[in-house]
């Protein structure tokens, strides 16, 4: 088999990312991964940290931290090439380092992010005078009065209203925010129609849920041309289209890059000669098969996607290389009584250490393997939840170790 310039275990946000930059680099790229990653979770919005200027507070991180070992170029550099992406799919995002945007959550709460789907953007609202809020009939999982009563605490002297419409979703189960996404791609007109029905102007925002389709900013552009207000989507629970657009968006890029990518393929040990990781085993049904790579990056999401796992208590591995994996010792360290206190969670912050070049390194800070790059969620000793910086990581750190 032709070995591969750089092999990339697993295909969530960081697997994508760093595919993406490697192919762009010219690289003979082989992605292998199983499972979806937690892409379809996502928000679709992309978290750098919880700052007002995360560039200037990502500076004032202690050293230990993955963000320092990327680099501020590296980050800044990241975010306008998963733009360029999403771009190219027609999936266009707004934001930048310096400043947050608010996105309205399904449950009418703000939340302030670096980089967000242009459908996503809540920063007009503060300029609009109404604000319509869909309650679509059928549709599971999203209240339109509960929404309305938490937006109302940003904005008490905005005209709410909530508008019933009826977009022929009714089947024989439930209808998620998913489904009506798909059914909405290529059937656009029977939203279009129904918001018209509003008579909303340009000094209005009409406020839905994230069914615009699965293709980009497609459906939104076919609906918005219709109608005379702002129209913007909210998060919602899983699964979640605007995660799925970035999905497909690194798909369709891969794809003409001419990444081979290998779906429903475990990797289960790596292949070594001394420091170097020569190639990686995967399992298939009938036997084994070794893919060669002269780099190889790991982005199997640690914890949450089978990147880290751990059997007994207090022995986390990461499964493919044996690596060393940090975790907070001693069981009281490990969770706190309140899942979402103003402290980070142990279990949270479990990982790999790396020196500058996202090399694993030993518990004294050697270098195992120096053609071995670690991304994404595998990162240890930070809890990336509780800063709010996972997609931040997860696209820097990738476009690092595939830019090395
Ligand atoms: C519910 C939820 C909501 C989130 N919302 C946001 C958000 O709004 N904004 C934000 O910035 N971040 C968000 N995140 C975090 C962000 O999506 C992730 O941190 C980031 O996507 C991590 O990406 P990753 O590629 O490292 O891991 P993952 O997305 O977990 O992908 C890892 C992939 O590797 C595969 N894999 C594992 N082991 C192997 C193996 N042995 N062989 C082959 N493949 C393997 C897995 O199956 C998986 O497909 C959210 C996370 C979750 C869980």
């Amino acid at each position: 088999m032709k070995t591969s310039d750089v092999i990339i275990i697993g295909g969530g946000l960081a697997g994508l990312m760093s595919a993406a930059v490697a192919a762009s680099r010219k690289q003979f790229v082989t992605v292998l991964t199983y499972g979806s990653g937690s892409l379809p979770l996502s928000s679709g919005a992309i978290d750098f940290l919880n700052a007002k200027a995360p560039d200037k507070a990502i500076k004032n991180l202690p050293d230990y931290h993955p963000y320092k070992k990327i680099g501020i170029k590296n980050i800044e550099a990241a975010a306008k090439f998963f733009c360029e992406v999403a771009a190219q799919d027609n999936l266009p995002y707004n934001g930048k380092l310096s400043a947050q945007i608010p996105i309205v959550t399904a449950v009418g709460t703000l939340k302030y992010s670096g980089l967000v789907p242009e459908s996503m953007d809540a920063s007009m609202l503060a300029d609009k005078k109404k604000i319509f809020v869909a309650n679509i009939k059928g549709l599971k999982d999203f209240y339109a009065n509960m929404l309305v009563d938490n937006l109302k605490k940003y904005f008490p002297n905005k005209t709410f209203e909530i508008a019933q419409l009826d977009l022929n979703l009714m089947g024989g189960r439930d209808i998620t925010c998913m489904d009506a996404a798909q059914i909405l791609t290529d059937n656009e007109q029977i939203l279009a129609s129904e918001l018209k029905s509003l008579n909303a102007t340009a000094d209005d925002a009409i406020i839905i849920p994230p069914l615009l389709g699965v293709a980009g900013n497609f459906s939104r552009s076919i609906v918005k041309s219709q109608i005379h207000a702002d129209i913007f989507e909210t998060t919602c629970l899983p699964p979640s289209p605007a995660g799925i657009r970035i999905q497909r968006a690194f798909m369709n890029y891969l794809q003409k890059a001419g990444v081979r990518f290998y779906e429903n393929t475990k990797v289960v040990r790596g292949v070594f000669d001394g420091k170097k990781v020569t190639g990686v085993v995967v399992e298939t049904s009938a036997r084994e098969k070794v893919f060669p790579a002269r780099k190889v990056i790991l982005a199997t999401g640690g914890f949450y996607s089978g990147g880290i796992t751990m059997s007994d208590f207090d022995y986390p591995k990461e499964p493919i290389f044996d690596l060393p994996v940090f975790f907070p010792t001693g069981a009281e360290n490990w969770s706190n009584e309140n899942l979402f206190s103003d402290k980070p969670q142990g279990f949270s912050m479990t990982g790999i250490l790396t020196n500058n070049n996202l090399n694993p390194v030993d518990e004294n800070g050697r270098v195992l393997f120096d053609n071995l790059h670690v991304v994404g969620a595998n990162l240890g000793g930070v809890d990336f939840i509780y800063e709010r910086s996972a997609g931040g990581v997860a696209i820097s750190s990738a476009y690092k170790a595939a830019m090395i």
